[in-house]
């Protein structure tokens, strides 16, 4: 499988932030993308689908809730790739049973679902796939996983994220192993500050991550664009990348959370 090329991405969470920038370098690189998000970004997903088709590459629109198995079977029928995340910011004492069920459910649930049914995909295809913390390949051919990681431990105000965020590195990690054998990798990837949505105020003004990085308690932490990370994702998936096995690769400027 060392001279398997991508095709077919499913990026999950594309309408904004970091998936929007793989999505965008994916197609950059010729490979054809589906396009998800949830079903009240549909959209933006069409925009994003439009500004692909402009740059001559096939793709398609998968809305659909990735915490949702039977919704991630019929996106991956479609195509697929994943990254979609949400954060709860706020004090261990004070997180409740209820934010932590849902921000495992998206960020752990998620990546499950679409790793598991991407293999089965990848498997049935033969011709091994890469699964990235955050994409997954359709037609059948590359799959991507998705699992940002990272702004985990050494970060306060973040205790249900991190403790997602970890989980999805076992699995990924433990994937990887029952997966080589079909020729299929699976590695995450651990972000540092990236300047998106995610980092912005609550009422949505982009300060360059500076609310969060001062709660997170890491006011001079260094920050980078998504297309940084899309660069790797982009790497992850070509063929010499074929050896890059079960790894989590930091993405922080050196910022150490771990
Ligand atoms: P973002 O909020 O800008 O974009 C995430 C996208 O995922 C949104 O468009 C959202 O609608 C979508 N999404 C959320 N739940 C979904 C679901 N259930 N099904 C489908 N789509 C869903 O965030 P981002 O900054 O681009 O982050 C992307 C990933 O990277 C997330 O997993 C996040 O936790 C992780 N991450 C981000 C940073 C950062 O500094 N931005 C740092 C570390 C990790």
């Amino acid at each position: 499988f060392s001279n398997y090329t991508p095709r077919v991405a499913i990026v999950t969470g594309a309408a904004q932030g970091i998936g929007y920038a793989i999505a965008q370098k994916l197609a950059d690189d010729g490979i054809d993308v589906a396009v998800n998000d949830i079903i009240s970004k549909q959209t933006q997903i069409g925009s994003v689908v439009e500004e692909l088709r402009k740059k001559g590459r096939h793709a398609i629109a998968i809305p659909g809730d990735v915490s949702n198995e039977q919704e991630v079977i019929s996106m991956i029928e479609k195509t697929m790739v994943a990254n979609a995340g949400i954060a709860a910011i706020g004090a261990f004492l004070e997180t409740s049973g209820e934010t932590f069920d849902r921000i495992y459910s998206v960020n752990v649930r998620g990546v499950f679902f679409c790793f598991k049914q991407a293999a089965l995909q990848m498997i049935k295809q033969g011709r091994g796939g890469r699964l990235i913390g955050l994409l997954l390949a359709i037609l059948l051919v590359l799959c991507i996983e998705f699992a940002a990681i990272k702004l985990q431990a050494r970060t306060q105000n973040l205790t249900a994220y991190s403790a997602a965020k970890f989980a999805v590195r076992g699995l990924t990690q433990t994937a990887s192993i029952e997966l080589r054998r079909h020729g299929i990798t699976a590695n995450s990837y651990a972000p540092g500050y990236i300047r998106t949505p995610l980092g912005a105020t609550s009422d949505g003004v982009d300060d360059n991550c500076a609310t969060v990085r001062k709660l997170f308690g890491a006011p001079d932490a260094p920050v980078a664009e998504a297309d940084t990370v899309a660069s790797i994702v982009s790497y992850l998936v070509k063929p010499e990348a074929y050896f890059i096995n079960g790894q989590c690769i930091s993405v922080d400027g050196g910022l150490r959370y771990d």
